[in-house]
């Protein structure tokens, strides 16, 4: 089981060595030789707590000794029912129900059937199409997949995925609003897109538009600009098309608020979410849903025709449960909004001159830099050069784990490396993340260029 000899895991790549991960505190992972990585991404936006942190360690420990699972069809629990009530209490007004699955996936993959099923229940069963954007990710499961924008992912799958879908480009400000445009008329001019799109397919045929608040999968922590999120409110409303937002990445206070939409001014008809939901701690994920429209499969036969096992599993509401109550009595939302401006400020002083960072942004504890090849016409490097694997490989040899992307297609957009530490993460800390990932792109740097 080591990370040097053969193992019977199917990895992700099967001709890499990976270390072993065997033990957390705060963080830090420790592998099995003892070597210390700083965990500056929390995997992918997953650890907001750190590693094994106590209360949560401790509140797993006493569901298991309480109950590990009842199924669904038979039983509600009591963390479940606990968990969607804090939730709901604390969502955007409206949201009156949670449903509880494993994963980021399965949440969208949700959030997409249940548009369906609404729409068809409603009496517009011609509504099947969804809309989404370019270069967007939401999930690896063939529905998902479909609904997603990026070639890379889909082309292998391309004859099996079945999802009927458009692709709208996205609200990207640093690849996309135009010399002299100011930031909301940009905003206004990338949501009339999703009209544009709406109109051309024919409205009568659309279910659902799709699109993260903040994106963190593909293109690395870009933030909406000001007002899109209420002009595609507006558009969703005039032309009856569901509104989801996937905070899975971005949700659970990663960027400073306990849901990203609520720094847009724009309520959405679901939330989905997952990674901080848990904190790592436990496998969870959840699709939020206005209460209205729950009220519609209600008033129809009351069955929302799906369904997982472990939906709703005990130990994993628990833990979620515990991780949001140390987010809320540790003030950790502040602690996000404090922490992010100083580590936007470290960021911006090392790596703001060098010319191959063309962007940093991000809000909250949710940031990215982009790197390219020639800053000022914003080229990135070729795909094939590897920057962000490159990136990754010398910045894991350095103890640090950050998250590097590269893009979707070539021209497109370019690699960037996504941070996303624990809330706990201190000033020091923060230093320490700003100096091994400096020395890693640097060296990655030198390799591209030759
Ligand atoms: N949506 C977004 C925005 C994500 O970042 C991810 C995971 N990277 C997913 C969906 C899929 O989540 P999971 O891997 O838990 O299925």
């Amino acid at each position: 089981m080591s990370g040097t000899g053969h193992s019977h895991i199917f990895h992700r790549d099967l001709r890499a060595s990976y270390p072993v991960a065997a033990s957390g505190e705060g963080c830090w992972l420790i592998d099995s030789n003892g070597k210390r990585y700083l965990d500056a991404s929390g995997g992918a936006a997953v650890s907001c707590l750190g590693h094994l942190h106590p209360r949560v360690v401790a509140a797993i420990r006493e569901q298991a000794g309480k109950l590990e699972f009842a199924h669904t069809s038979f039983f509600t629990t009591g963390p479940a029912e606990d968990l969607a009530d804090y939730l709901t209490a604390r969502a955007p007004a409206g949201f009156g129900r949670v449903y509880f699955v494993s994963g980021g996936s399965e949440a969208n993959e949700t959030a997409l059937k249940l548009a369906r099923q609404i729409h068809v229940e409603r009496g517009e069963p011609q509504r099947a199409r969804a809309i989404a954007r370019e270069q967007s990710y939401h999930g690896n499961t063939l529905g998902v997949l479909a609904l997603g924008g990026n070639p890379a992912r889909k082309e292998l799958y391309g004859p099996i995925l079945g999802l009927p879908v458009s692709h709208i480009a996205p609200c990207y400000a640093y690849r996309h609003q135009r010399e002299g445009e100011g930031e909301e008329a940009y905003g206004l001019r990338a949501a009339k897109a999703l009209e544009d799109e709406i109109l051309r397919v024919g409205p009568e045929t659309v279910s659902v538009f799709f699109a993260e608040t903040v994106v963190g999968a593909t293109a690395g922590a870009v933030p909406p600009a000001p007002g899109y999120f209420r002009e595609i409110r507006r558009i969703c409303d005039r032309y009856g098309v569901l509104m989801v937002l996937d905070e899975v990445m971005s949700g659970m206070g990663r960027t400073g608020t306990l849901f990203a939409c609520e720094q847009e001014g724009a309520v959405p008809d679901m939330i989905t979410t997952a990674k901080g939901l848990g904190a790592g701690h436990q496998p969870i994920g959840a699709t939020l849903v206005r209460e209205d429209l729950a009220r519609v499969i209600e008033g129809h036969d009351g069955v929302f025709r799906h369904g997982h096992t472990y939906i709703g599993h005990p130990i994993a509401c628990a833990a979620a449960l515990e991780t949001q109550k140390v987010i809320e009595e540790e003030g950790l939302l502040e602690r996000v909004r404090t922490a992010g401006e100083t580590f936007n400020a470290m960021l911006s002083a090392r790596f703001g001159q060098n010319p191959h960072v063309g962007d940093i942004r991000g809000r909250g504890l949710f940031r990215a830099i982009e790197l390219v090849a020639d800053r000022d016409d914003k080229t990135p490097f070729p795909r094939a050069k590897g920057l962000a694997n490159r990136i990754r490989t010398h910045a894991m040899a350095a103890g640090l784990v950050c998250y590097p992307g590269n893009g979707t297609a070539d021209g497109i957009d370019g690699d960037h490396v996504l941070l996303a530490p624990p809330f706990i993460i201190d000033d020091d800390e923060l230093g320490i993340v700003v100096d091994r990932l400096d020395a890693a792109i640097r060296r990655s740097l030198d390799e591209v260029r030759g």
